[in-house]
C-alpha cells in the first residue's frame, strides 16, 4: 500500500513555481500578484488564508490579504465588499484574487463569484471558468478538483479506462472533478459516477471503485466494506473534530476510516497532507497563469 504524499510532492511543485518565478523577474516581469479578501474571523478561513500567503512567500510571489469585518451587532455591506472586487478587478498590479468561503450567511455566495472578473478568478467558481473546464477549454481549473488530478498524475497513477467513483457533487469539489476526469484525453478518459445524499446502496456503488474519492465533509464516513480490495482513494474531507491532545484542541479528520480502510488499497491519501496541499499549490498555479496572461 503506497501513501500518496501530498505535502512532498506541493513542495517539489512549489520550488518549480518559485524557479519560474525567478525567471519572469530576472526577465523583468512583476513577480505574480495573489490578493485574498477575507471577511469576519471563521478559524477556518484563518487558517486557509494564511497557509495561502505563506505558499505565495515560498513561490516568490506578492500577496496582499484584505480584511472586511463582520460581525452579528454590524454585519458587512453587501455594497462594500463589491466595492473591494471591482477595485481588485480594476487594479492593474493584481494578477488575481480570492474571496476566502464561506461568507457570513447574509451575503450571497454566487453573486459575489459572479461579480469577480472571470480573468482573475483564480480559484475557478465563475460560472465562466466552470463552463470552459466542463468544455474542455483553457480555464482556471477549480484548485481542489485540479490539485488531486495533478498528485495522480505525479504518482504515475492512470485515470484512463478506470471506473472513478466520487462520493459528494458540490461545486467545488465533486462536480468540477469529474468534469476533468471525463475529458478525453490525459488524466481523463475516465468512467465517472458521481454520488451523493440520495444515491441508494452507496456501498454497492463505492465498491466498484478502482479510485474512490470522499468528499463529503463526515468524518470516516468511508469504511472498509465501501472499498474494492487494491482500490486506490483519495480523500478530500476536512473536518475539525474536538482532540483535547492538541494544543489547538481539534485535529483534522478525513471521510475515510482510514486505519481500516488503508490496508485494502493500494494506494491512499492521508488526511492532512493529502489534498489540503495541492489545493493551495493549484492556486499558485492559477496565478502564476494569470499572471503570465497578462504580461
Ligand atoms: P459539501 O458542499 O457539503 O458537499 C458534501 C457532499 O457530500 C454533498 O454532495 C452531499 O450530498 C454529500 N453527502 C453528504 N452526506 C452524504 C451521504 N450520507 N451519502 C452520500 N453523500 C453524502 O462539501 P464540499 O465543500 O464538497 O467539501 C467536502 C469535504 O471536503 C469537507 O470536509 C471539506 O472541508 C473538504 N474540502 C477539503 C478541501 C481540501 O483542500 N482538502 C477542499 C474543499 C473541501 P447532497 O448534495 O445530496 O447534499
Amino acid at each position: 500500500m503506497q501513501i500518496i504524499d501530498g505535502k512532498a510532492t506541493a513542495a517539489a511543485i512549489k520550488a518549480e513555481i518559485a524557479a519560474k518565478v525567478a525567471s519572469r523577474v530576472a526577465q523583468g516581469h512583476r513577480a505574480p500578484h495573489l490578493a485574498a479578501i477575507l471577511v469576519g474571523h471563521d478559524g477556518g478561513s484563518e487558517t486557509y488564508v494564511a497557509n495561502k500567503i505563506k505558499a505565495c512567500a515560498d513561490c516568490g510571489f506578492k500577496s496582499s490579504l484584505i480584511r472586511l469585518e463582520s460581525t452579528k451587532e454590524t454585519p458587512l455591506d453587501l455594497a462594500v465588499l463589491m466595492a473591494e472586487i471591482d477595485r481588485l478587478n480594476k487594479d492593474p498590479e493584481v494578477d488575481g484574487f480570492i474571496v476566502q468561503l464561506p461568507l457570513p450567511h447574509h451575503i450571497d455566495e454566487q453573486a459575489v463569484i459572479e461579480a469577480i472578473d472571470p480573468s482573475k478568478d483564480v480559484d475557478g467558481f465563475h460560472p465562466v471558468n466552470v463552463g470552459r473546464q466542463s468544455t474542455g477549454l483553457p480555464c482556471f481549473h477549480s484548485a481542489t478538483p485540479a490539485g488531486i488530478v495533478e498528485l495522480l498524475r505525479r504518482h504515475n497513477i492512470e485515470t484512463a479506462g478506470k471506473n472513478v467513483v466520487i462520493v459528494g457533487r458540490s461545486n467545488i469539489v465533486g462536480k468540477p472533478l469529474a468534469a476533468m476526469l471525463l475529458q478525453k484525453g490525459p488524466q481523463g478518459d475516465a468512467t465517472v459516477t458521481v454520488c451523493h445524499s440520495a444515491t441508494p446502496n452507496l456501498a454497492s456503488v463505492t465498491r466498484r471503485a478502482d479510485i474512490l474519492v470522499a468528499a463529503i465533509g463526515r468524518p470516516g464516513f468511508i469504511t472498509a466494506d465501501m472499498v474494492a480490495d487494491g482500490a486506490i482513494v483519495v480523500d478530500v474531507g476536512t473536518t475539525r473534530v474536538p482532540d483535547s491532545s492538541r494544543k489547538s484542541g481539534f485535529r483534522l479528520s478525513g471521510d475515510v476510516d482510514y486505519e481500516n480502510v488503508a490496508p485494502k488499497c493500494s494506494a491512499i491519501t492521508p488526511v492532512p497532507g493529502g489534498v489540503g496541499p495541492m489545493t493551495i499549490v493549484s492556486l499558485m498555479l492559477n496565478t502564476l497563469q494569470a499572471a503570465e496572461a497578462r504580461d
